[in-house]
């Protein structure tokens, strides 16, 4: 009998399970573990505040966050009840697709229905529902200011069979342990500490820099939206922003610069800079208000994937999820939905377990399994960001190709409402890729017409409900 299989006790797979980092990713895995092992302890290096609010350990909470309907899907799946939290906290919810208003790829998405659904609310509040409603479970705990120093094997080094806390020295015993300590992870030092080979790491150059500003929604302000976002038009600009609706009537109001064209944080000049874009909505909409205090910055240098599905070998009962396989490119709003399909793929695995009744050789085939949604999404975004000529890194295999389909997928997606919502379930995860490399969409994109964009649809929205609304420009 192996180290493995002699662990499994009364439980399903185990008695105990750590998971390392209680930020969303962790929270899902955490959720997900609860159903094969006993309990489940969550260590995190940081101590979420009492009140909603970003904390120390995920600055980016400061700024947009865009949960896809790929991600809101899997958090509703796992959460039947945080729906009733998250509108009561003051989140927004509906049809992506009609509330939100985007320039995206050099036009307007079409407002149209298309039945699925998302949120719009500040990060710090969707991270404390997850959390509440996970920690809600009666075999998950969460240990505060506890961060996780390494990990403990057995003695051929083959099996991870615990943790070391760094404050104490303490060995946590553990029969499976799941990495989700985010982009900064140590798995490949830790891996190389047992004798494993650390992944190949991928990285993309962007040099992009956020700045936000809070503002309050204007009293009595009438708007069809939750949220405007104008991304840039790559590759004459490298200007973008967004203004996000969050909770106690305020809005996030965001610049987002590539290539080291930042925005200023004083707000005279942040207004200037939203103004330069091509469709100034966020400035005309804003222009007029005064900031709720001093502006945050965050820089994003590149964008890190390490390729654990390329990896021969792995030990046991161990498992890496989140930012700490993927961090991607912000802008496109997609980490947070890769990570809960990750979870929820993990879920798939581990009931396989159950059924063949051993966790043996657990890894790779997850990570295999898990690299299409990242994947997914990319390729979906590096085929965008390497039409800029300083965007650094190696272009994907294809590239040329690949560029030319995406563009004609956006051109036909300007106007065509049925491929429009079938483009964007492939975008936010809600489907794979393939779902629109079909014969008909081929066929239409190859002839599709430029979408040629003269002005924002602002004015003319039509709400309707059903795909004869719209707002091409
Ligand atoms: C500016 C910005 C904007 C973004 N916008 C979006 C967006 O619009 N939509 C979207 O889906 N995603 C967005 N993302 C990405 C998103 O924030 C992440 O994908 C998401 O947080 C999932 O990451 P994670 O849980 O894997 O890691 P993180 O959120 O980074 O959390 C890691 C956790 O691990 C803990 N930790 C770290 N080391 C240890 C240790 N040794 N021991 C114990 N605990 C540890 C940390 O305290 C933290 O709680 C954005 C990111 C940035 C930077």
């Amino acid at each position: 009998m192996s180290d493995i299989q002699s662990k499994k006790t009364q439980s399903r797979l185990g008695k105990h399970a750590v998971v390392i980092g209680g930020s969303i990713a962790g929270l899902l895995t955490a959720r997900v573990l609860s159903d094969y092992f006993d309990t489940v302890t969550i260590f995190d290096s940081d101590t979420p505040p009492e009140q909603v609010g970003p904390r120390k350990g995920v600055p980016q909470g400061n700024h947009i966050h865009t949960l896809m309907p790929g991600g809101t899907s899997v958090i509703r799946k796992y959460f039947p009840k945080i729906h009733d939290d998250l509108i009561a906290a003051g989140a927004e919810y509906g049809d992506p697709m009609l509330d939100w208003r985007v320039y995206f790829g050099g036009r307007w998405t079409p407002r149209v229905a298309s039945g699925l659904e998302s949120y719009m609310m500040s990060r710090p509040l969707l991270e404390a529902m997850v959390r509440k409603h996970t920690l809600a479970l009666a075999n998950v705990e969460l240990r505060v200011a506890t961060p996780v120093a390494g990990l403990v094997s057995n003695e051929s080094k083959t099996v991870v069979t615990g943790v070391t806390l760094r404050k104490t020295g303490e060995t946590i015993d553990a029969d499976f342990v799941a990495d989700v300590s985010g982009r900064g992870s140590q798995s490949s030092t830790w891996l190389e500490q047992l004798g494993f080979a650390a992944p190949a790491s991928v990285m993309v150059g962007v040099d992009v820099g956020y700045v936000t500003f809070l503002v309050e929604e204007p009293a009595g302000y009438q708007r069809d939206w939750s949220m405007i976002y104008t991304t840039q038009d790559i590759p004459n600009s490298t200007r973008g922003g967004g203004i996000f609706c969050i909770e106690e009537g305020r809005w996030m109001v965001t610049a987002q610069g590539y290539h080291k064209d930042h925005a200023p944080t004083d707000w005279p000049d942040f207004l200037a800079y939203l103004k330069d874009h091509r469709f100034p909505d966020i400035y005309e909409t804003v222009k007029d208000l005064q900031p709720l205090g001093e502006a945050k910055k965050y820089g994003y240098a590149t964008y890190l994937r390490r390729r654990y599905e390329t990896l021969p070998k792995f030990p046991e009962q161990y498992v890496v999820l989140g930012d700490a396989i993927c961090s991607l490119n912000p802008i496109y709003g997609q980490g947070m939905t890769v990570a809960s399909k990750e979870a929820e793929y993990l879920d798939v695995c581990l009931r396989k377990c159950v059924e063949n009744d051993s966790i043996e050789g657990f890894a790779l085939p997850f990570f295999k399994g898990a690299a299409k949604f990242v994947d997914a999404a990319w390729d979906a975004i590096t085929v965008e960001d390497f039409r800029y000529p300083q965007t650094r890194g190696k272009r994907p295999m294809g590239y040329r190709l690949a560029k030319w389909l995406n563009g004609k997928f956006m051109d036909l997606s300007g106007y065509d409402k049925p491929f429009a919502i079938a483009f964007f379930k492939v975008i936010s995860l809600a489907e794979p890729p393939k779902s629109i490399l079909t014969f008909k969409y081929l066929l239409k994109a190859a002839v599709a017409k430029k979408t040629v964009c003269k002005q924002s649809p602002a004015a003319n929205i039509l709400v309707t409900g059903d795909s004869k609304g719209g707002g091409e420009a």
